[in-house]
């Protein structure tokens, strides 16, 4: 038994708040959504194993060997358990608690477990002005011609960087990277037309520079539907990565600053593009302050406001893949975002097999466990071509560098829908 002293925040001190995770009633009803347990078919794999194996623990029933860990370890935190369980289960929360107490016990994993993980957490990912520079960097390496072969050298050197240079996604021009906040443009951005709200839009960490178009777009997108727009400069990464990596105080805080730069600025709503900071920032890990906005994803919000129709046609065949962020963490399902999609003239939507079921990126897991989440993303890639979509839909930045990474020679583009609908607005909207 893990004898780690044990905190509030700790699986075992909160193991009585999950009582319905008690009532898991064996009944399977997971198995076929949990990704893990679709590729292996082992019981250690699935959700009521980890449930099992952690229940066991928290009750003190025995140790948890290094191979129970990493079955435990093995979840994607994809959540598609929660949205079947009769019984309700939060295995986000779960998984999270129970990586906390491991941090504790000095059995940390993850990002937790390396040096160079803390420190992209500690002292990368909460500063835009860090992350902006290496973006500089980055967009000169990739400029420079050498990247083909720098990138097969590196990956042969060293094979633990094969998986995230595979996935880096061509940065955009430094003019493009930089979205004005409210330090350098005050009064945000106008609504067009008559005026139905005022929002803050919340820019993440590594999306705020790599996914500045995708920012750009909801932008547009907004003021094309009667929003003003500001871009507080105070708000900071959602602190998603460090609740998967069991850092709940250092996630709550940064929720924390970023709710308190949100009220500040006075808005009706925070509008958020990227499914897994959007589900971090509404379910913050403490009490919410009093005057703190609602916190929505872009798709949601545009739907519950009455999305003004696109005047362009676009002749696009779509398939939609759900985050599942968005889908079985926010509980917007696809029926929202292609409802939305269906409003753009001359856009195809293509049912896609499976749509709720994980890419494979799960955060950073595509990262730390390459092998699984590759095979996790061969079932997408082979769901998207059966389509026969020119273009797959997406909403959260994880996912579309996953997918685009299992796209790559197909010639499909991945987009997040936010940008099919500022491209259908090019011409304005008609109301
Ligand atoms: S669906 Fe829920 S109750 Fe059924 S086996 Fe899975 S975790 Fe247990
Ligand atoms: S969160 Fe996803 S990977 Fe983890 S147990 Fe649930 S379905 Fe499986």
């Amino acid at each position: 038994m893990t004898s780690a002293r044990v905190d509030d925040r700790s699986f075992v001190a909160r193991f009585g708040e999950y009582p319905r995770t008690l009532d898991c009633v064996h009944c399977g009803l997971c198995l076929p959504k949990c990704p893990t347990h679709v590729l292996t078919g082992r019981e250690a794999d699935s959700p009521r194993g980890r449930i099992h194996l952690m229940r066991g623990w928290a009750e003190r029933r025995y140790e948890l060997s290094e191979s129970a860990l990493d079955r435990i370890d093995r979840c994607l935190a994809c959540r598609a358990c929660e949205s079947v369980c009769p019984s309700g289960i939060r295995m986000g929360e779960m998984a999270e608690s129970f990586r906390h107490e491991m941090n504790r016990a000095g059995r940390p994993s993850g990002l937790s477990a390396s040096r160079a993980g803390r420190f992209l957490l500690d002292r990368v990912l909460p500063y835009r002005e860090r992350i902006a520079l290496l973006t500089d960097l980055l967009a000169a390496y990739q400029r420079s011609g050498l990247r083909g072969p720098v990138d097969r050298l590196l990956s042969r050197l060293a094979p633990g960087l094969a998986p995230a240079l595979a996935l880096t996604p061509d940065v955009p021009s430094r003019h493009i990277r930089r979205v004005e906040t409210e330090r350098t443009r005050p009064d945000g951005w106008r609504a067009e037309g008559e005026r139905c709200a005022r929002v803050a839009l919340f820019l993440g960490c590594i999306a705020a520079e790599w996914y500045a178009p995708v920012h750009r777009a909801t932008i547009r997108v907004l003021t094309a539907n009667g929003c003003d727009v500001v871009v507080p400069d105070a708000q900071t990464c959602c602190g998603a990565l460090d609740r998967h990596a069991g850092r709940l105080d250092e996630a709550e805080r940064l929720v924390r600053r970023n709710l308190a730069a949100f009220a500040a600025v006075g808005v009706d709503a925070v509008v958020v593009n990227a499914a897994g900071c959007g589900a971090s920032l509404r379910e913050p890990l403490g009490t919410v302050p009093s005057g703190t906005p609602p916190v929505l994803d872009v798709c949601a919000f545009l739907h519950e406001l009455g999305m003004r129709d696109p005047r362009r046609s676009l002749a696009r065949r779509v398939a939609y893949d759900s985050p599942c962020h968005l889908l079985h963490a926010q509980r917007v399902g696809k029926s929202v975002v292609e409802e939305l999609l269906r409003r753009v003239p001359g856009l195809e939507l293509l049912p896609l097999r499976d749509e709720d079921h994980c890419c494979g990126a799960g955060g950073v897991y595509n990262l730390l466990r390459p092998d699984v989440a590759d095979e996790v993303l061969r079932a997408k890639v082979e769901a998207i071509r059966e389509t026969g979509a020119d273009t797959v839909a997406t909403g959260n930045p994880g996912c579309a560098m996953q997918i685009t990474k299992g796209l790559r020679e197909t010639g499909i583009e991945v987009v997040h829908p936010v940008e099919l609908l500022d491209e259908a607005y090019a011409n304005g909207p008609t109301g």
